[in-house]
């Protein structure tokens, strides 16, 4: 059996570039395909996306970059995070006294780690970069695909000189194509066109906007830890009940922080345009904010700054026959309040490996079949163990973000974890 198989990975997000360094990693002759430009070059990355986005990166996901086969993937990866042991929980008591509670995550301590979604994203390309089978192709957006001939069309944006953006077709095949194209996946919307896919979206009543609270400027250069202003080892939230406000290390000393709020909300915030019921809503919702970001900022903040919707996806299958499989946002896009989107994504590509191994080497073994039939069965197997997961996730995080905003104050929690911890 020939073990070269042409892999396309469609997306280079966290979650396809991992999927890549698995394929890379067995040998096959992987081809990368990405709609936006290449994100670590300056000079062609829009402002928007070189943004820095605070993730909370779990056991889950690591694990899945821990079997990578790329050691220094993990060493690099740990190196640029920051422990948070636990959320802080930031109220005002009923006297007017600001107060902060800590409540750790673990028992014994474990903690999740913040991460900045580029800067891993990043390493993730470097390494790929240094592997002889792996090709990329930036500025490629899959508009087609033929996933019983195994072909696929892009549209390739190229830039000249003199005739600024111009656009042609190419057409390639591929032994399997990883659709790792994020939530509005083009792979999965031509997918359902030769299987019967049971799709859901769903949009729920929240927008989420970027603030930041930045480093406190008269720390020494050389002091990390003295240059935050809160807890750096500490997710912080500000519930609201309805709404609720959260801030995430970085390792500069700053905070990337989310409002997250119904639109209802945003456009009574929005109905003034000097934003001038943005801060007094603050102070009453979310005390201590205005002392850590200036007012005149957190209005430049939501007026700047976009106001996003979230997406939940669930569909089944995640594959056609041998030729093509979903993972990551493409498969299963979730609501962020349980922090799992992307580690969920990550442990798709470890499964999803692990299982074609699987079947791989029981072909060696027995039958001698072709990579073909022995891949269509491991894509079977991939949808049947991981749908029920994925699902699984998805309502969590929605779960969670009532959760995040309203149960933390209640004097329930407080009673069910002293139970759990008894
Ligand atoms: P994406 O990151 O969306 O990457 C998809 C890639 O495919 C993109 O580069 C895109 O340009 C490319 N692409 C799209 N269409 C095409 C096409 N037609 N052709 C070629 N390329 C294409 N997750 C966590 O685990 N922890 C958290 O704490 C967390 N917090 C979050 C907070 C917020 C506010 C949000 C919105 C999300 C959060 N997530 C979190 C979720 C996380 O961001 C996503 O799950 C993760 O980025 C998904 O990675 P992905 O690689 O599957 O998709």
């Amino acid at each position: 059996m020939d073990k070269k198989q042409k892999v396309v990975v469609i997306g280079a997000g966290p979650v396809g570039s991992l999927a890549a360094l698995y394929a890379a990693n067995r040998g096959d002759a992987v081809e990368i395909y990405e709609l936006r430009s290449d994100l670590r070059d300056p000079s062609t990355t829009p402002l928007n996306f070189t943004k820095s986005i605070n993730l909370a990166l779990s056991e889950r996901g690591i694990n899945a970059m821990r079997h990578a086969g790329q050691p220094k993937l993990i060493d690099h990866v740990m190196g640029a995070t920051i422990p948070m042991r636990g959320r802080m929980i930031h109220g005002r008591r009923a006297n007017g006294d600001l107060y902060e509670e800590s409540q750790d995550y673990d028992v014994h301590g474990r903690c999740i780690l913040a991460i900045d979604r580029g800067g891993l994203n990043k390493r993730l390309l470097d390494i790929l970069e240094e592997m002889p089978n792996v090709t990329f192709f930036f500025n490629h957006k899959l508009t087609g695909a033929d996933f019983r001939r195994n072909k696929a069309w892009f549209e390739v944006r190229d830039s000249t000189p003199s005739q600024g953006q111009r656009a042609r077709e190419i057409e390639i095949d591929f032994d399997l194509m990883i659709g790792a194209d994020g939530a509005h996946s083009a792979v999965r919307y031509h997918m359902m066109k030769y299987t019967r896919m049971d799709y859901q979206q769903v949009y729920i009543d929240t927008l989420w906007c970027e603030f930041q609270i930045p480093p406190r400027t008269t720390a020494p250069n050389t002091d990390l830890k003295s240059k935050f202003l809160i807890s750096p080892n500490h997710l912080h939230i500000w519930p609201g009940h309805e709404f609720m406000f959260i801030a995430i290390p970085s390792d500069d000393g700053s905070f990337t922080c989310t409002l997250f709020a119904p639109a209802a909300l945003y456009e009574h915030l929005e109905s003034d345009p000097s934003g001038e019921l943005i801060p007094p809503f603050f102070d009453k919702h979310f005390p201590g904010v205005t002392s850590l970001i200036p007012p005149a900022e957190l209005i430049a903040s939501f007026q700047r700054n976009p106001h996003l919707p979230l997406i939940s996806i669930k569909c089944k299958p995640y594959h056609y026959g041998s030729s093509v499989v979903i993972v990551g946002d493409a498969a299963h896009a979730m609501v962020p309040f349980y922090g799992q989107g992307m580690n969920a994504g990550l442990e798709d590509v470890r499964i999803l490996f692990d299982i074609i191994d699987k079947h791989a080497r029981m072909d060696e073994l027995s039958t001698g079949a072709v990579a073909s039939a022995s891949r269509e069965r491991a894509l079977a197997e991939y949808t049947a163990v991981r749908v029920p997961d994925a699902h699984a996730i998805n309502d969590l995080a929605l779960q969670n973000y009532v959760e995040m905003r309203a149960s933390v104050l209640s004097p329930v929690y407080k009673l069910r974890k002293f139970l759990e911890e008894a």
